[in-house]
C-alpha cells in the first residue's frame, strides 16, 4: 500500500497534486510519501514486537538525508556498506551504536572512519577482513563488535544479479567453515564476536529461502555456542520483495516473514537485526516525467520521455519491470494503445518498457514510474551529462526538494583543467 492514488481525476502524492510538484520542480523528479516511507518502516518493526529487535534500513536503497532523517526518528537503525553512506547516516543524525557496517570490501580507512564515530558492529565477510579490522582497531586502542556473514548456500530464486547467499556469490564465508573461522576471530585480539550475519539477495518473493537460511543460522548459533562464543545477536539482512505491478504478483507481507524469525530464532534469545531497504523505499517513491515527443515508427510507436537510463537504470540493468501511469487519470473505458517507452539517451538499452499498454499520451503529459524509490535516484547518473536526478519529499499538505537539479555549471565545473591545457 502506498499514499500515491488518484483522486478527482489526478494523481496525488498524500495531499498533494503531483501535477503542482511537477510545475514547481520540472521533469523529470524523484518523489517520495512520508507517510508510505513510515507505514513500511512500521511494518517491520510491529512484526518484530514481542522481540529484542533493531530494524537497520539499508541506506543503499535510497539514502537522501531527509529519507534517512525520516527513519531515524521513528527509531531506525542503518546499514551502510560505504564510508559514505556511514557519513550519511551520521549527518542525519544516526547515532553510531545504531549503525552497521556491512559490505565484502571495507577498506582501513572505513573501518577506522567507523570506530573513530561509533558503532554497533561490523558484519565481515573475510578473514583477511578480520585480520585488518583487527589490526586497525588494535591500533587504535579498541576492540570492534563484529559478526561473521555467513553464505548460507540457498538459492533466493530472485534475479542473478541481485541474489547473493549461493557458494558461488562473492559473499560471506561458506557456512560449512564457519566454526573454523569463528575460531580464527576469537582469537584476535582487536575483535569482539557479538553474532552471525546472513543476507541471501534483493526482492525475494517467497519466504521458503529465507526460512532455509535461517533454520542454518539457529544450527550454527547452537554450534558456535557450543564452542564457547557469547553468540547474542542475530542479523537476519534484508531482501523482502515489493510487487512491481499491481496485478498478479502478492510477495509475503513483513507480519509473515517477522512470524518466520520467530519461529526459526526466537528460541535463542538474541537479539535481531533485519535490513530491509526495497521495501521501505521502493514503493514509497515515484519517478515523474514528462512525454517530449511521440513518435510513429515502423509497426509501433514510441513514447520519448524526459527521464533516461541514467535516471532509472533498473530495467536496462535487470529487465525490471516498473507500471507507468499518466498523472491525469484516464477514463476507464480510455483506448489503450502499445507504446515501446523509451528516454533521450543515446543507448537502445535507454528502454523503459516495450509494447506498454497506455492510454492515448501525447506531448507535454505526465506520467509517473511506480515503485521507483528504492535502487532509483542512488544508482542514477549524468551520463550524457543529464543533470542527477532531483528529489522531493511530500508530507502530506508540504513538499520540499530534498535534492535540488544542478545547473550546468555546477556540473561542468566539477571538472578541472590541468595546468598545460
Ligand atoms: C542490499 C542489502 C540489503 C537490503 O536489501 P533489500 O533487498 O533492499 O531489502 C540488506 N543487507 C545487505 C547486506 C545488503 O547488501
Amino acid at each position: 500500500m502506498d499514499h500515491f492514488l488518484y483522486r478527482d481525476g489526478e494523481l496525488y502524492a498524500e495531499e498533494v497534486p503531483v501535477a503542482d510538484i511537477a510545475a514547481a520542480v520540472g521533469t523529470p523528479f524523484y518523489l517520495y510519501s512520508t507517510a508510505t516511507l513510515t507505514r513500511h518502516f512500521r511494518l517491520f518493526d510491529e512484526a518484530l514486537a514481542g522481540t529484542n529487535h533493531l530494524v537497520c534500513y539499508a541506506v543503499k536503497a535510497a539514502s537522501n538525508q531527509a529519507i534517512l532523517k525520516t527513519l531515524a526518528q521513528l527509531g531506525a537503525g542503518m546499514d551502510v556498506v560505504s564510508g559514505g553512506e556511514y557519513a550519511r547516516a551520521k549527518a542525519a543524525g544516526v547515532p553510531g551504536e545504531r549503525i552497521v557496517f556491512s559490505g565484502v570490501g571495507k577498506t582501513r580507512a572505513e573501518m577506522r572512519m567507523a570506530l573513530e564515530g561509533g558503532i554497533r558492529q561490523f558484519n565481515v565477510e573475510s578473514e583477511p577482513e578480520m585480520a585488518a579490522l583487527s589490526d586497525v582497531a588494535s591500533e587504535m586502542g579498541r576492540v570492534a563488535p563484529i559478526s561473521v556473514r555467513v553464505n548460507p548456500d540457498v538459492d533466493a530464486m530472485t534475479h542473478a544479479k541481485i541474489a547473493t547467499g549461493k557458494a558461488e556469490n562473492k559473499f560471506g564465508i561458506p557456512i560449512s567453515r564457519a566454526r573454523q573461522v569463528y575460531a580464527q576471530a576469537a582469537a584476535l585480539p582487536g575483535l569482539d564476536v557479538v553474532g552471525i550475519d546472513v543476507h541471501i539477495g534483493s526482492q525475494l518473493t517467497d519466504l521458503e529461502p529465507f526460512r532455509l537460511a535461517y533454520d542454518k543460522v539457529a544450527e550454527l548459533t547452537e554450534a558456535l555456542r557450543a564452542d564457547g562464543h557469547d553468540i547474542r545477536r542475530l542479523d537476519l539482512g534484508g531482501g523482502l520483495g515489493i510487487p512491481y505491478t499491481r496485478s498478479n504478483e502478492a510477495p509475503p507481507l513483513p507480519t509473515e516473514y517477522g512470524a518466520l524469525i520467530k519461529e526459526t530464532v526466537g528460541h535463542l534469545g538474541c537479539e535481531i537485526e533485519i535490513e530491509p531497504g526495497r521495501l521501505v523505499a521502493g514503493n514509497a517513491g515515484i519517478l515523474v516525467s514528462s512525454v517530449i515527443y511521440v513518435k510513429s515508427g515502423e509497426g509501433r510507436d514510441f513514447l520519448i520521455l524526459d527521464a533516461a537510463m541514467n535516471d532509472l537504470i533498473r530495467p536496462a540493468m535487470y529487465e525490471a519491470h516498473h507500471d507507468i501511469v499518466p498523472v491525469t487519470e484516464p477514463a476507464a473505458a480510455a483506448e489503450r494503445v502499445p507504446y515501446d517507452v523509451v528516454g533521450p539517451v543515446c543507448e537502445t538499452g535507454d528502454t523503459f518498457a516495450k509494447s506498454r499498454q497506455l492510454p492515448r499520451l501525447a506531448a507535454g503529459d505526465l506520467v509517473a514510474f511506480r515503485s521507483a524509490g528504492a535502487y532509483g535516484a542512488v544508482m542514477a547518473s549524468e551520463y550524457n551529462t543529464r543533470p542527477l536526478t532531483p528529489e522531493v519529499l511530500v508530507d502530506e499538505h508540504q513538499f520540499a526538494v530534498i535534492r535540488a537539479r544542478p545547473a550546468f555549471d555546477e556540473i561542468i565545473n566539477r571538472d578541472t583543467i590541468p595546468p598545460w591545457l
